[in-house]
């Protein structure tokens, strides 16, 4: 047997030898299904089948990049280099560039993010003359890209005579018209947005039989991640392409289907059976991931769901200790709480940041955990707020680059014609447009013609609208001998973006251009990654494809060592060995908006179910008594999800006199609390004896379970000890061995130490659980 398959448990290895045919893996959290797509994968290409003819895709794009780096170690680096990994959206933009000319688009097209796609609808709606508190351009937004991914084309919407009863009912009877304009303007700028990507690709395989094959051809095995939150439009693109071989292999979860509110279908797993022959079916059940308190804990919740298929998951790992759950007085006394907590454990356990989450139901709940990390300065990052790429002055460098690499893109063109500012006003730009629409062309194309169409605008302006288009013109001619980064710092100087911050002055203005300054290093680096890679060049459009499809997760590059913030949508399919989860409340998860019929009440629970079965070591719980929501302050109410976990599993904290968490003292904080609930919190006093022999894995759980000391307790002696402590003492400590003392700071059980270790390097070390040796 190839070795790297006695990595993988009976159940794991079935699907991952069966070479051919269609397979489904149904499976809870953390046993193994991505796992089994990682090394399928390697074992068809051991098996001579081409990297070329396989497909893969996940969730995100730095799932795909993980998969690749295992595989390259199993098959060799320049094997796995080929392999097609990635999202619905970068593969299929991939697609659609080699063919965009036969749906009458330029192969460099611009791809639209959120941020242009609404702001073209705000304007279409404006120059429609709505009313923009009855149209609001996010809800039209929402519904056209709702359409977009049932497959309702414009044509299609205005046949169906439900959808169109339901938009005049709802007092918006001209959305069919804005959907209409919306559709033209990103054709005519030759853009396609998110949504696009998969309905121009259906639209591609439908139409043109003969593009179907060569795909159908070349993608002769199909894998797919998270298939329980593929949409109808995913669903429809491998249906389409898996038809002649049908070798594909899904794997998911119905128990953490979560994106149903954005058209995920769960039917996708259920029908997967029906459309296509001998299905074979596999099931894992042994969770790799958590503690069994953990597990048993996540099966107890989404057994109170009645929508699901019967699964057991069960785990050999320890027991672990028990999750964490506590009440707190407000979100701020909750972010203090997760700050001390996540700096009590790093010191106790001497973990890195990068070993914590901090999962939340709503990005609005970030702001009070930020400030309790930064008082603390522990390092965090956030992920789905505003991404680094929206940014605006961020916005305004990608802007020109688009310009050079596609004219037509309105939104890019609307950004930056008079940023700096160049003396083209806002009733030119008005101007442009309605002279755009009238012959149907693009601004750019309007401006490039000035001379031949009667536009009424002075001399002056049309000087300038030319100057503009002649350096976006001497920027394309650069464009053919510079990459990415030569071409980009030109961009940033000639257009006088960087003057214009300069002068600015301002701190922000001083962040804005070491934001630019890091994104000409991010080009850089991308331009030299891309140059090692074979058909690639490190071009300006390969780098504008990366950023339009980067999401936040993929910026994490693992290298700098962070506490992540995310929403438990965010979350799926990741691990970390601590988990909080905060906002515990009745109306914020479950969220107030999703209580209205059991259905969504179900999706609540199975988002909880996602969030407690990231945790690998240990998960925490936390509710507060009244948290500001749309500015004021509210009671709130423990989540229904924390009774229905079973008890056994959950150690309530409760706060005694002396206890660290300040807040918590006033016991009337829990008078409605069953008192008998209430049990001490213990200190940690080493894992739970194991019931089998550990294996690898559980001698890594079981190592991070481990405290380093369990002085906890005897505070009085350490303090006296602590006195002889100061900068310049030699140490030794049991793990890192010996070291100097660089700095002390803190006081009482906060009292830190900074040592240089000989080998280990500088660390910061908390003396209560440190116990040091002088020397
Ligand atoms: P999710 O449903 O959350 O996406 P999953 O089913 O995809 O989870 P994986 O992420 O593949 O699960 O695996 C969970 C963890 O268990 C990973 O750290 C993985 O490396 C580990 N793991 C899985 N199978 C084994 C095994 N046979 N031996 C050791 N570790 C394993
Ligand atoms: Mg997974």
């Amino acid at each position: 047997m190839e070795e790297y398959l006695a990595e993988l448990n009976d159940a794991q290895r079935a699907p991952v030898l069966q070479v051919d045919g269609a397979m489904i893996v149904i499976a809870g959290a953390g046993s193994g299904k991505t796992r089994v797509l990682t090394y399928r994968i390697a074992y068809l290409m051991h098996k001579g089948v081409d990297s070329f003819n396989i497909l893969s895709l996940t969730f995100t794009n730095k799932a795909a990049r993980e998969m690749k780096k295992r595989i390259a170690t199993i098959v060799g680096a320049s094997e796995a280099k080929n392999l097609w990994m990635g999202t619905f959206h970068s593969i299929f933009a991939k697609i659609l560039r080699f063919e965009a000319d036969k749906l009458g688009y330029p192969s460099n097209f611009t791809i639209y993010d959120t941020q242009d796609s609404q702001r073209l609808i705000a304007s279409i709606i404006k120059e429609m003359g709505l009313d923009k508190d009855i149209y609001k351009y996010k809800q039209v937004y929402s519904r056209i890209s709702s359409y977009k991914n049932s497959l309702i084309t414009v044509k299609a919407y205005f046949q169906n005579a439900e959808l169109v009863e339901a938009d005049a009912m709802a007092k918006r009877p001209r959305m069919g018209e804005i959907y209409q304009h919306y559709v033209d303007r990103c054709f005519k700028a030759g853009a396609m947005d998110f949504d696009d990507l998969l309905l121009k690709t259906n639209e591609l395989l439908n139409r043109f039989p003969e593009v179907l094959a060569k795909y159908q051809n070349r993608f002769r095995y199909i894998l797919v991640d998270e298939y329980q939150d593929t949409n109808h439009s995913q669903y429809l693109i491998v249906r389409a392409l898996s038809d002649k071989f049908q070798n594909i292999c899904v794997v998911g979860d119905d128990a953490q289907s979560i994106y149903a509110f954005r058209g995920a279908n769960i039917n996708n797993i259920l029908n997967f059976q029906k459309d296509y022959d001998n299905v074979q079916q596999y099931r894992l059940e042994q969770n790799y991931r958590s503690t069994k308190n953990i597990v048993e804990a996540a099966n107890s919740i989404i057994d109170k769901n009645k929508t699901k298929l019967d699964k057991v998951v069960w785990t050999a790992n320890d027991p672990g200790p028990k999750i964490f759950v506590n009440r707190l007085l407000t979100d701020g006394d909750e972010g203090r709480y997760v700050a001390s907590s996540i700096f009590e454990n790093q010191m106790q356990h001497q973990l890195g940041n990068g070993n914590f989450a901090v999962l939340y139901r709503t990005n609005a709940q970030s702001r009070a955990i930020e400030d309790a990390l930064r008082k603390r300065d522990i390092k965090y990052r956030i992920y789905g707020g505003l991404s680094f790429y929206q940014r605006k002055e961020i916005k305004d460098v990608l802007a020109y680059l688009r310009l050079i690499i596609n004219p037509k893109d309105e939104e890019a063109l609307k950004r930056v014609i008079n940023y700096p500012a160049r003396g083209i006003g806002g009733t030119t730009v008005d101007k442009l447009i309605v002279a755009a629409n009238h012959y149907d062309r693009s601004i750019f194309e309007v401006i490039e013609n000035l001379d031949r169409i009667n536009l009424k605008i002075n001399s002056g302006t049309k000087t300038r609208l030319e100057n503009f288009m002649n350096m976006i013109k001497s920027f394309q001619i650069e464009n053919q001998n510079s990459d990415a980064f030569v071409l980009s710092e030109i961009v940033a100087k000639k257009t006088g973006l960087l003057q214009e911050l300069k002068k600015d002055g301002t701190p922000e203005g001083i962040a804005r251009i070491e934001n630019i300054e890091e994104l000409l290093n991010g080009i850089r680096d991308f331009v030299e990654g891309q140059k090692e890679v074979a058909d690639e060049t490190g071009s300006l459009a390969e780098f504008l494809e990366d950023v339009a499809l980067a999401t936040d997760l993929d910026q994490d590059t693992g290298d700098d060592d962070r506490v992540a913030l995310m929403t438990i949508h965010l979350a799926k399919g990741l691990e970390f060995p601590y988990v909080y989860i905060v906002g515990m409340e009745e109306d914020l998860f479950p969220s107030g908006m999703s209580m209205n019929t059991r259905s969504e009440l179900e999706e609540e629970r199975r988002l909880f179910y996602v969030a407690l079965t990231r945790a690998e070591t240990q998960a925490y719980l936390t509710y507060t008594q009244s948290r500001y929501r749309w500015g004021k302050l509210v009671d709130a109410e423990p989540s229904r999800f924390i009774e229905e976990i079973d008890d056994q599993y959950l150690e309530y904290i409760t706060p005694v006199e002396g206890y660290r968490y300040k807040p918590l003292i006033d016991s009337d904080i829990f008078g409605e609390v069953d008192k008998s609930k209430l049990r001490l919190k213990k200190p940690v006093s080493g894992a739970p004896p194991l019931a089998h022999k550990p294996n690898e894995e559980q001698l890594r759980k079981l190592r991070k379970l481990r405290p380093v000391s369990d002085n906890t307790t005897n505070e009085s002696k350490t303090n006296l000890f602590d006195e002889e402590l100061i900068p310049g003492t030699a140490v030794e400590h049991m793990r890192f061995g010996l070291g100097k003392i660089i700095k002390i700071e803190g006081v009482g059980q906060d009292k830190k130490a900074e040592i240089h270790f000989e080998k280990g390097g500088i660390k910061k070390l908390l003396l209560r659980f440190a116990k040091l040796k002088i020397i």
